[in-house]
């Protein structure tokens, strides 16, 4: 009966097949259900098993959509490697010597993309002999991705003469194993908690890494009208085939659930709200940072998150991008599954969510300019450019220049670090250190 009703909403309709599926998927769940909230559209556009963005495509670079600073440069993903060994050593995974003392070096990344971070990663450890004892653990919901990454992954370490066997496959883990190395797949973060700590399960400390993965969160977007708070909800127009925004009736659960207005604002801020006024919450990343910290706080480790946001709520920060232009407006909920769909970080929001945690510290942020700095990239640059010939020496520079300038990628984008108390200062996230900006 069901299906017979949905057919005939579409009946004398063009429906152009090509595009279909996912909009008339959308399309049906509204007009069976109700206008939906932001971040169920936003999952079915970004991660709809068969129709998703990230789960049917090659996404990054020239081809793509999209290029992120891991894809950028080398240079980049080797000065993480240095932070991860320099942090294994500050937490005494690694000996004062740069030695594997009796614990595993694992590593957790977030939403590794085309395994590049990962890789260099990997050719870092390689070059300081520490290619053993190695957990890499990746979070990556895309079956599309998760094989890009581990071709990657595998190439990088067959040049090591290491050749993991696939262990298994139970939808939740994908395993690959050696005698040096052990890398597992999880599609969500919960099959991670679930597998590695669960009662009985022991957990090394755990150096986590999540570049550009909290900007593909989902947000919940709230406006104020007539006088209260409401959703912002995807609906549909009255020609039964556009998506568009459309108000909740008046507050609803998710008004009191997420947003909390009477807690939320200050009596100060309260004043100042006008018609109109809307702000962004994402749930999920709150859920997450605490969670991390909370696994920090267990086991040790430490987590760096990398994206480009600040330390405050945004109001109207969701972009839609499509083959590197930024689509407009009215495009964001009519292309879904075609176009990337991120919100900038509210840094803010993850740093309490993480300092809920008892014993964990969060120091203050840095601008990705300053940190590459500190982690020495003009070192790293001036050595590949010693044994490089002019066209390379230059797009070392320009790549450079593209990660550090303000005006590029330097201060747009911050880096995030979570710790135990006891693992004070970790470098380059010095607390007081003065900001530089490039
Ligand atoms: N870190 C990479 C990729 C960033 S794009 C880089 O910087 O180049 C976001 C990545 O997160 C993709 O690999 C995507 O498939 C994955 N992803 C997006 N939403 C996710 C979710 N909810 N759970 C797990 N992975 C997700």
């Amino acid at each position: 009966m069901k299906l017979i009703k949905q057919f005939c909403s579409f009946v004398g309709k063009e429906i152009d097949i090509k595009q279909a599926s996912l909009i008339n998927i959308i399309r049906s769940e509204i007009a069976e259900k109700g206008a939906i909230s932001f971040p169920r559209f936003w999952h079915q556009a970004l991660l709809h098993e068969k129709f998703g963005y990230y789960m049917k495509q090659d996404v990054f670079n020239k081809d793509g959509d999209f290029v992120t600073s891991v894809e950028i440069s080398q240079m980049f993903n080797e000065l993480i490697g240095i932070w991860l060994l320099n942090t294994f050593q500050h937490i005494g995974v690694l000996d004062n010597n740069f030695r594997p003392t009796n614990q595993k070096m694992h590593i957790l990344e977030f939403g590794p993309g085309l395994g590049t971070l990962s890789s260099n990663v990997l050719r870092v450890f390689a070059q300081f002999n520490l290619l053993e004892n190695i957990q890499y653990s990746y979070v990556e919901y895309s079956d599309y991705m998760r094989k890009k990454q581990q071709e990657a992954v595998l190439k990088q370490l067959q040049k090591s003469n290491i050749y993991p066997k696939y262990e298994y496959n139970n939808q939740k883990v994908e395993k690959f194993e050696s005698a040096e190395v052990n890398l597992k797949w999880f599609k969500m973060y919960e099959h991670f908690l679930y597998e590695e700590t669960r009662e009985g399960q022991h957990c090394d400390p755990v150096l986590i890494l999540a570049h550009e993965f909290f900007d593909a969160l989902p947000v919940n977007i709230f406006e104020y009208s007539g006088g209260q708070w409401c959703e912002k909800l995807v609906g549909l127009d009255q020609d039964g085939k556009t998506l568009k925004f459309i108000l909740s009736n008046g507050p609803n659960q998710n008004v009191q659930k997420i947003l909390n207005p009477d807690k939320y604002f200050s009596p100060e801020i309260k004043k100042l709200i006008k018609e109109g006024d809307t702000i962004e919450i994402s749930p999920q990343s709150g859920v997450i940072a605490n969670s991390l910290a909370e696994l920090i706080a267990k086991v040790g480790g430490a987590a760096l998150i990398i994206d480009y946001g600040e330390k405050r709520a945004f109001s109207d920060s969701i972009r839609a991008i499509q083959r590197h232009k930024l689509m407009d407006k009215n495009d964001i909920l009519n292309k879904p599954g075609d176009c990337d769909l991120s919100a900038y970080v509210n840094f803010m929001a993850l740093e309490q969510a993480a300092l809920k945690v008892e014993g964990i510290k969060v120091p203050e942020l840095m601008t990705q300019g300053n940190w590459l700095e500190q982690m020495g990239i003009q070192a790293r640059l001036q050595i590949l450019c010693k044994n490089a010939n002019k066209a390379t020496e230059k797009r070392l520079q320009s790549e450079y220049e593209r990660l550090v300038h303000s005006n590029q990628m330097g201060s747009n984008f911050k880096f995030m670090c979570i710790h135990r108390t006891k693992n004070n200062n970790l470098f380059p996230f010095i607390q007081d250190a003065q900001q530089i900006y490039y």
